[in-house]
């Protein structure tokens, strides 16, 4: 069930799912938000307006990312063999600089994080990333390295990162910029 709602500036279409659930529930997949509701729980309207203020901020950011990302483009050139070559010789030169060791460094196509490590020291790489801008490739494998040391997002961590990257939040923000290009340019042929 489609729904549409005005929070401040912006017209929102929302979505409406009955499902098994205990709770109420808010999710937002890049700008589409979705409301998971118990069955028989109607009042989608009233928890709309309790959660405005955090919708309006998520979605606004994704609307200005979806601007940004008009201004910049996807690298076609590199290969999937250079990038591994890339991304191995970065992990390489950190390695010494942060003393932690990886063990295993796994490349995959992911949708919803362009990395992930574990406390084995298992390093996970979404492919995609083959197509940003070098910078943006180091910071995120540098994020996930410096998760070797400190797992949580705490401010130890962001010490860490701000050593090589003193700008992470703007890093950040221009993944969310890159993300939504390759969704719109490589997902659907892929
Ligand atoms: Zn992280």
């Amino acid at each position: 069930m489609k729904n549409k709602v005005k929070i401040y500036d912006l017209d929102i279409e929302y979505e409406v799912i009955h499902r098994n659930v205990k709770y109420p529930r808010l999710e937002l997949k890049t700008d589409k938000l979705c409301l998971i509701l118990p069955e028989g729980y109607n009042d989608h309207e009233k928890l709309v307006y309790k959660h405005k203020n955090w919708i309006y901020k998520k979605i606004s950011i994704v609307k200005t990312s979806m601007d940004e990302a008009k201004n910049r483009s996807l690298n076609l050139k590199r290969s999937e063999d250079e990038f591994r070559a890339f991304v191995m010789d970065y992990i390489g030169e950190i390695s010494g600089e942060l003393n932690v060791n990886v063990n295993k460094v796994r490349f995959r196509k992911m949708k919803s994080r362009w990395g992930s490590c574990s406390s084995q020291g298992n390093v996970n790489i979404n492919s995609y990333l083959r197509y940003l801008p070098s910078k943006l490739i180091e910071y995120v494998v540098f994020h996930e390295m410096a998760h070797l040391i400190e797992m949580a997002h705490s401010r130890r961590f962001q010490n860490i990162v701000s050593t090589k990257f003193k700008n992470h939040e703007e890093m950040e923000g221009e993944l969310l910029v890159y993300w939504l290009l390759v969704k719109e340019t490589i997902l659907p042929a892929s």
